[in-house]
């Protein structure tokens, strides 16, 4: 792992949060939202995320108790280009998300939201539900949370 500023990897036009989302923007064009909830619990820290390999397990954060404003943003600070840092309104701010890490986070959050249901433009608003079971609204039927299955509006 010598070079690390990759040339063809993808990198964020714009970065802004909107609503209790992070919207991001690619040089490719292609846009991903999460939410900070999300971002949060999904924090790359040595502290949130021990000491595991972050890129060898799957995606699923830690069950830890959030103080109040865990999930609200205080700040974003750029970090050398390659990442960004977020500073979360109960004080935690040592975790470091890399761009790539940032597109896993977001991409995770779209599979779990039960994937496929792009139909969305921006502003589109996600139930807040706590826990499994993200409430997405698509489908009109909100039952169960069947993931996967948005084909049919
Ligand atoms: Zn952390």
């Amino acid at each position: 792992m010598a070079g690390r500023a990759q040339r063809g990897a993808v990198q964020p036009r714009d970065i802004q949060v909107i609503g209790h989302e992070l919207a991001l923007k690619w040089d490719d064009n292609s846009e991903q939202f999460v939410s900070l909830e999300t971002l949060r619990r999904f924090c790359p820290c040595a502290a949130c995320m021990g000491e595991k390999d972050i890129f060898g397990t799957t995606y699923k954060p830690p069950e830890r108790a959030y103080g109040g404003g865990a999930f609200e943003l205080a700040a974003l600070h750029p970090v050398g280009g390659y990442a960004v840092q977020p500073a979360w309104r109960d004080g935690h701010n040592t975790g470091i998300y890399s761009w790539e890490w940032l597109r896993r986070v977001a991409g995770a959050e779209a599979g779990m939201a039960g994937g496929g249901c792009d139909g969305h433009g921006p502003g589109h608003e996600h139930h807040q539900g706590h826990g499994q079971g993200h409430g997405h609204a698509c489908g009109g039927g909100g039952r169960g949370g069947r993931p996967g299955g948005c084909g049919g509006h």
